[in-house]
């Protein structure tokens, strides 16, 4: 299906054209899991999306899905009280780097401990973007940002890392330039039952790009381009070649891990729901 037709589908009439600046990945990411939802063959009313605070929860307000743009951080707990009144729609969670890793960093890690349904699309532009620029969790160390006028001297997390350690499920990575995989593992990561986590390596022109003299919004995808690296060949490097790329800022692309070895908690909850009417 074209994206025109999957706008008809998707989208609230009225609400395009949206906000964001031009070269902003956002609408990348988007559009993304829209083709996501549609490669599931799901129909609008079966998908919420909820949204934190921050330029990408603005998706909430141009999808026509079931959707909440709720508070700054606290997506993933509303997520998982819908997910618990009604498991059988696929709750979806847009929320920014800022968003989900410093005030939203404790839900993050409990949801992923829990194993509950949810997929969380992370928009990573390593930077707040709607507020100005203020370096988040997810800003590379050595960025300049308005909080860092000198660059950053803290390490930025490994997202897909700390979410696995953490219990999730399901990890995956693509940038907005590698759209088709992006639209791949989003899908692969809705049909996972248990948390699961893609993080989308995004491109924030205007507060991250300026402040670093990244170049214009096509350098910036020139960047992703030569940055992410698929899985299998990441998979081939031997330890010291791995550590030369992650020295130069590459990082890999694709499903990095996935288990259904785990009791998703929904399933679990139905249980403690049984023994508390008496059964076994
Ligand atoms: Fe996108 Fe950055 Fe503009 Fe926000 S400020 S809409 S993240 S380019
Ligand atoms: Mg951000």
């Amino acid at each position: 299906m074209g994206m025109e037709q999957l706008v008809e589908k998707y989208f609230r009439p009225g609400r395009l054209p949206h906000i964001w600046c031009p070269g902003c990945g956002n609408g990348v990411i988007t559009g993304a899991i829209v083709k996501a939802v549609d490669k599931q063959g799901l129909s609008k009313d079966e998908v919420a999306l909820i949204s934190g605070i921050g330029c990408s929860s603005r998706s909430s307000g141009y999808l026509d899905f079931n959707t909440a743009n709720t508070l700054h951080g606290r997506a993933l707990p509303i997520a998982s009280g819908l997910k618990m009144a009604n498991p059988a729609l696929k709750v979806i969670v847009a929320s920014g780097d800022g968003d989900c890793t410093a005030i939203g960093g404790n839900h993050l890690i409990h949801a992923a401990r829990r194993n509950i349904d949810l997929t969380l699309v992370v928009y990573n532009n390593s930077i707040y973007g709607m507020t100005g620029g203020q370096y988040s969790p997810m800003t590379p160390k050595g960025s300049k940002a308005t909080t860092a006028p000198y660059l950053t001297i803290e390490p930025s997390f490994n997202l897909l890392e700390l979410a696995k350690a953490a219990g999730a499920t399901f990890c995956a990575r693509a940038t907005t330039f590698h759209v088709p995989l992006m639209v791949d593992v989003i899908a692969k990561g809705i049909a996972h039952k248990g948390f699961s986590i893609i993080e989308c390596v995004s491109a924030c022109p205007i507060n991250f790009g300026r402040q670093n003299k990244a170049g214009t919004p096509a350098k910036m995808m020139e960047w992703q381009r030569d940055h992410g690296v698929m899985k299998a060949a990441w998979d081939k490097m031997d330890e010291e070649k791995k550590a030369e790329a992650i020295a130069a800022g590459k990082f890999p692309i694709g499903v990095l891990f996935e288990t259904n070895d785990v009791q998703e908690y929904t399933e679990a909850y139905d249980e403690v729901i049984r023994r508390a009417q008496g059964g076994k």
